[in-house]
């Protein structure tokens, strides 16, 4: 058998321990973190310990973390017209994202189609704060949703000057962070963010869970699930506490970053990767980017063929778009790059973590000398 080595982190990690153990913990509990009796007690008490600890995360107060299904719900969440701040009853009419976010946010939330505006990227994946500057300056109150690192390239936003910028036009600015967690410093106040989503998944916690975190004065006053008054009054439906408990072992455990370590690896990997093929691409590379993607590719590959042919050699890697669909998409984020769609076809992304070690790059390379040798031979035939 080969021996299998695992490069898509940015569609899901692996459990951490930490997450198991307080997984399998919870599911040995039988209460509704509802129910006043000691069962329902103890089941709280894992459900509040865990919102300490995201919170703690990204430099939030407990009181502000709503836990949702996922960072699919909370962005839905969080894409509203009906979000007061400080307690004025107003509501938002426009939305303005950027044109290289998640679908979940693409897709605009709660907000009519209409209202609903797409912000361009430079060539390197950056918002382009002058266009984002000029739009807010004809517009009253809104709502601006704009990830803080790409899950395809790993690019990072300057989120901070960004959110001066929408501030300046007294707008609420809401922030996609699943991808940081672990692989960059960062705090809700430093990046200006008043909505923040997380996804347990992305950092080692079990798949089903995520987070909507808010500055204290914001409310959101049409819950996306409405029904039961569980999270505040701000998501219905009784809490899966396992999932919760696995998502604040695994948020505490990535507050211990190793940046530094996955960018060495990143960059022997490339390095090696360019010395096979040096017409290689590396989207986003001359932008601040994550330590742990790499997204590339070389003329005439096809992204369908490379991952395949990676999968029988022991390598688990996608192509630039998560294909929910199992089907390869030329990629929205590369197309608002400016990249040619016959470049973009081919794109492969590789994406590390905190396993990942320099045996996994050897094998890495060693699959990607049989990817490259196969494409080269068909191009010489
Ligand atoms: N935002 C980004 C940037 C993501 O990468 C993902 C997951 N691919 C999501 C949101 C959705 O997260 P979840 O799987 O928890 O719904």
């Amino acid at each position: 058998m080969v021996e299998r080595a695992y490069f898509d982190w940015n569609a899901t990690a692996p459990l951490r321990e930490e997450a198991r153990e307080a997984v399998t913990a919870a599911l040995a509990l039988t209460g509704n973190a509802s129910s006043v009796h000691a069962e329902g007690r103890a089941a709280r008490r894992l459900v509040e310990e865990a919102r300490e600890r995201v919170a703690d995360l990204v430099g939030a107060d407990a009181r502000n973390v709503t836990f949702t299904s996922g960072a699919t719900e909370a962005n839905m969440q969080a894409l509203t017209p009906a979000i007061e701040v400080g307690g004025r009853k107003q509501t938002r009419d426009r939305l303005f994202i950027s044109a290289i976010e998640h679908s979940s946010v693409r897709c605009g939330g709660r907000f009519a189609a209409d209202q609903v505006e797409e912000l361009p990227v430079t060539a390197h994946g950056l918002i382009d704060l002058d266009v984002l500057k000029r739009v807010l300056g004809h517009c009253e109150r809104p709502l601006v949703s704009v990830m803080l690192a790409n899950n395809e390239t790993g690019v990072i936003q300057p989120a901070a000057e960004i959110a001066d910028i929408v501030h300046a036009a007294s707008g609420v600015l809401h922030v996609d962070a699943v991808q940081a967690p672990g692989r960059i410093p960062f705090d809700m106040a430093g990046l200006g963010a008043d909505l923040l989503s997380l996804s347990s998944h992305k950092l080692g916690g079990p798949q089903g869970a995520g987070a909507l975190i808010q500055r204290g004065d914001i409310h959101i006053t049409d819950s996306l699930i409405k029904g039961g008054g569980q999270e505040r009054g701000q998501r219905a439906g009784t809490e899966n506490v396992a999932a919760i408990a696995g998502f604040g072992a695994a948020a505490a455990a990535a507050k211990r970053a190793d940046g530094a370590r996955m960018a060495a690896l990143r960059a022997q990997a490339e390095a090696g990767i360019k010395a096979m093929a040096p017409q290689a691409v590396f989207f986003g590379a001359d932008a601040p980017r994550l330590p742990n993607t790499s997204l590339f590719t070389v003329p005439g590959l096809k992204a369908e063929t490379a991952i395949i042919a990676f999968d029988l050699n022991g390598i688990a890697v996608s192509s630039g778009s998560a294909c929910s669909s199992g089907k390869v998409q030329t990629s929205h984020v590369l197309t608002a790059m400016g990249v040619e769609p016959e470049l973009a076809r081919g794109a492969v992304r590789v994406s590390l973590g905190w396993t990942t070690n320099e045996g996994d790059i050897e094998r890495l390379l060693n699959a990607w000398n049989t990817v490259v040798s196969s494409l080269l031979n068909k191009q010489a035939a």
